[in-house]
């Protein structure tokens, strides 16, 4: 079994392989953990009583798969061929066969798309507070959007600078109600409602000073001096590798119902990078049991 990606659906799929028998590999360009390894407290995974933070659970979640004699690669995948009883997978000079692919590559954080967006990352603005917020210890930054990620990353950062200011495109946020009640109650943390970033301004240093907001309703623009800004908008899938050979919804994700079976034969999509209305570390690992349950069942039908 190829598993392509290393976050907690990935090498859920790996421990429940090697436990079942099957040779297992996984291959992740990064570090262990995926998104989850950016996020600093993981308080709704459960079985951490006092939490736990997504770089540790990412690496435990690596050992544990290998304590089974699932192999990790560090490699980044440049190619796949999953049609066929023998699928194959090259990552730079090395190519990988398997009987079963699980894809599990997840999603990255969506950008704004302005202008100078991309020149200004690292210098100003960034797109995950539990890595960079202690760089803005005691200054002024801003969040925008107005989902769990954008609220989880408010919260954050409201305990770190001394304001932090909420630009959001609707009048309300759509995070879960979890999250309203302590980002109302903290007193450095602001709203700018019904907003959207024109621009972003930076100073003569290169770096970001401030923002262009436009008001969506008025029209009217403002300017916020900020120190930082944390892009906090959603994700997009990794499907770049699959698009042609396998079907994507209309956001990219890989279509393939609960049971984690693409149209391929033997070929799953587990955790974020699927159809599913809820992604979330537990329904990631969820889907890396199931693949493995149907995988077995394919390479048994397939007398394998
Ligand atoms: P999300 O739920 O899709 O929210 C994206 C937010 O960004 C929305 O508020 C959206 O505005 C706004 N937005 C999108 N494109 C924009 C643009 N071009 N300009 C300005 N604003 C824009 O994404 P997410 O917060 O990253 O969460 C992703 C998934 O992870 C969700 O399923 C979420 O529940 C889950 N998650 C869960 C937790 C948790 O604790 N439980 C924490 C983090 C993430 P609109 O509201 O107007 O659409």
């Amino acid at each position: 079994m190829i598993v392509i990606g290393g976050g907690p659906a990935g090498y859920t799929a790996a421990l429940y392989a090697a436990r079942a028998g099957l040779s297992a590999v996984v291959l992740e360009k990064l570090a262990a953990g995926g998104q989850m390894a950016q996020t600093l407290q993981i308080d709704n995974y459960p079985g951490f009583d006092a939490g736990i933070d997504g770089l540790t659970l990412g690496e435990q979640m690596r050992k544990g798969a290998e304590r089974f004699g699932a192999r990790t690669i560090s490699a980044q995948v440049d190619a796949v061929s999953l049609d066929g009883a023998v699928k194959s997978v090259r990552a730079g000079s090395e190519e990988i066969l398997g009987r079963t692919v699980v894809i599990a590559t997840g999603a990255t954080h969506r950008a704004l798309g302005l202008e100078n967006e991309s020149a200004l990352v690292g210098r100003g603005v960034g797109y995950c507070a539990a890595c960079d917020g202690m760089l803005y210890r005691n200054k002024t930054v801003a969040v925008i959007g107005g989902g769990n990620s954008a609220a989880a990353d408010a919260l954050l950062l409201s305990r770190i600078c001394a304001r932090v200011i909420v630009v959001h495109r609707r009048d309300q946020l759509r995070a879960t109600k979890v999250y309203h009640e302590p980002l109302m109650r903290a007193e450095n943390v602001e709203f700018r409602w019904n907003r959207v970033v024109e621009a972003l301004v930076a100073g003569e240093d290169g770096r970001l000073a401030a923002l262009k907001l436009r008001d969506v309703q008025t029209g009217e623009i403002s300017i916020e001096r900020v120190d930082g800004a944390f892009i906090s908008i959603g994700r997009a899938p990794e499907t770049k590798l699959f698009a042609g050979a396998l079907e994507l919804d209309g956001s990219g994700y890989i279509v393939a119902d609960e049971t984690t079976r693409t149209a391929l034969p033997g070929v799953f999509a587990v955790g974020d990078v699927r159809t599913k209305p809820v992604r979330q570390i537990v329904t990631a690992v969820a889907d890396g049991a199931t693949a493995v349950h149907f995988a077995e069942e394919y390479l048994a039908a397939q007398g394998a």
